[in-house]
């Protein structure tokens, strides 16, 4: 069994990763395309196309982390925010073309448990993750175990009555309309104007403007707020900040530090650490690999 291996995707709202990965969680090869938002039919074609160009007799099982709400005992996709795949029974659509033990995970979870099992949250017993890119991901380890239903942390509310979420959410004041990629982009456009995206954003702060640091310390802010919510309910060792835009690092995670110690309850508040992710891009290809290679048993 020791040459068995699994093919780990991640659908992300811009590229699809797909890579096989070993038990311990190393990327053998890997490959990406652009995701094919045009319709559902098309999506579940490219996702296809990227596991095809990896399979061979070795591989045992695939995996695939969708930023998306899974029904996991009826191995539906019931619905996603920020990509056209809703109400549609995958894991049995993609057994079939793949002719082999199909796993699906949030791509949030999937990450967390990636973190938890080969990166930053490596030896603590309960983490929570975030990963702020086109949307905001979420998922947690408690005690050793992802929690696999649920997990749209992303979508908790940090406003009453706030912002309108993005994408199909209709919810207002999320945690996503006020921390992903994309609200930092707007707040950068607002200020900067149209051409001016988070990554800029960053690189702007980094070269010490002003208005930059000053957008960022308050997605910051909210972020640590926010984070202070999850210490409460799940009394985590460590949170960990993965995605595009924790490229931010501490113009984000200072005041995200600063807020969560303020509004968490003792002693968690000064137990918990907020870190940045360490596997990067790599981490829901990873995860959603291990979800695999954990349901292959
Ligand atoms: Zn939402």
């Amino acid at each position: 069994m020791t040459d068995r291996r699994v093919v780990g995707v991640d659908v992300g709202g811009t590229k699809i990763l797909a890579g096989i990965v070993d038990p311990a969680g190393q990327i053998e090869h890997r490959r990406e395309r652009p995701t094919d938002l045009d319709s559902q039919e098309r999506l579940i074609d490219e996702i296809g196309t990227a596991v095809d160009e990896l399979l061979d007799d070795s591989v045992a099982a695939v995996g695939l982390g969708l930023p998306s709400r899974i029904d996991q005992q009826a191995g539906r996709v019931d619905g996603s925010v920020n990509i056209p795949l809703a109400d549609v029974p995958l894991r049995q659509l993609m057994t079939e073309r793949f002719g082999r033990p199909v796993a699906l995970e949030n791509d949030g979870n999937a990450a967390a448990l990636a973190e938890h099992r080969a990166g930053a949250g490596r030896g603590a017993r309960t983490i929570v993750m975030l990963t702020l890119g086109t949307g905001v991901g979420g998922g947690v380890v408690l005690d050793g175990r992802l929690l696999r239903d649920g997990g749209e942390l992303g979508h908790t509310v940090l406003v009453y009555d706030g912002l309108p979420c993005q994408g199909t959410c209709t919810g207002r004041g999320h945690l996503e309309a006020y921390v992903s990629g994309t609200a930092a982009a707007k707040l950068a456009q607002q200020a900067f104007g149209p051409a001016v995206d988070a990554h800029r954003l960053v690189r702007l702060a980094a070269e010490g403007d002003a208005t930059a640091i000053e957008i960022l310390d308050g997605i910051g802010r909210k972020l640590g707020s926010a984070i202070a919510g999850f210490v409460n309910i799940f009394r985590p060792q460590l949170v960990v900040i993965g995605g595009g835009f924790a490229s931010a690092g501490d113009f984000l995670l200072g005041p995200a530090r600063e807020t969560m110690h303020r509004d968490a309850l003792p002693p968690a508040n000064e137990r918990v650490e907020i870190v940045r992710a360490e596997l990067g891009t790599a981490a829901g290809v990873i995860g959603a690999a291990l979800v695999a290679y954990d349901e292959l048993g």
